[in-house]
């Protein structure tokens, strides 16, 4: 059984590796990252509303009366997620809604935790934030482009200046404990943005391989290697 730490400590890996995963399996290669785009190839509809326009579907769901007051929200119509946005949400606060709203979906949360009052809501949220930064800026690909500062971060990454922040102190941490590229599927991210990363526009005569960090160049195994 594990102890309460343990717990803790992989419901952080879930959600991180599940932002890993997602950035793998839609072919993410640059920043910032589309989630519109993901929840398009996932056949999800992304909705807008405003105090002018309000879809039947809100009308109908027990979030008509505080839709106004939220930046984004899911709500199911037989089964099926329709993910809403407020037509007022400043774009980068709209796109780490939306990557939250992902993050309840791919970490398979059930509609019935979302209850204000249900007692895994705080965790479920949690959950779903530490996804949403994952997503959206990759620690790995920040590390490789040496940016370290919350103001880039937010830029390059279209972050809200607050998250920016926290990720700009996860960075120095994650740096100062030398934690980057320990998981398969952290190389395979970074892997998959090289065409952004500095590398060899400067180094021109030399080969994409020799200039990969030494980390992701091919040792003749698989992905799959113990
Ligand atoms: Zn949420």
């Amino acid at each position: 059984m594990l102890n309460s730490s343990e717990i803790l400590y992989k419901k952080y890996k879930d959600a991180r590796d599940a932002a890993w995963n997602t950035l793998i399996l839609f072919n993410v290669d640059k920043l910032p990252v589309s989630v519109g785009v993901i929840f398009k190839k996932l056949g999800i509809t992304v909705g807008k509303y405003s105090n002018k326009e309000m879809p039947i579907a809100i009308k109908r769901s027990d979030l008509a009366e505080t839709a106004l007051l939220q930046r984004a929200f899911t709500v199911y119509s037989d089964n099926n997620p329709l993910v809403f946005y407020n037509e007022a949400t400043p774009i980068s606060e709209l796109r780490f809604s939306l990557a939250h709203e992902l993050g309840h979906l791919l970490l398979s949360h059930s509609p019935s935790h979302w209850n204000q009052n249900a007692p895994t809501r705080k965790s479920i949220e949690i959950d779903a934030n530490r996804f949403a930064v994952r997503l959206l800026s990759p620690a790995c690909v920040l590390k490789e482009m040496n940016i370290t500062d919350k103001n880039e971060i937010a830029k390059l990454c279209g972050l809200p200046l607050s998250e920016a922040g926290e990720r700009a102190k996860r960075l120095k941490a994650l740096a100062k404990r030398n934690l980057f590229l320990k998981s398969e599927l952290e190389k395979q991210v970074l892997e998959q943005f090289y065409p952004i990363l500095p590398y060899s526009s400067n180094n021109s005569d030399k080969s994409p391989e020799s200039t990969l960090p030494s980390s992701l160049k091919s040792n003749g195994e698989t992905p799959d290697s113990p």
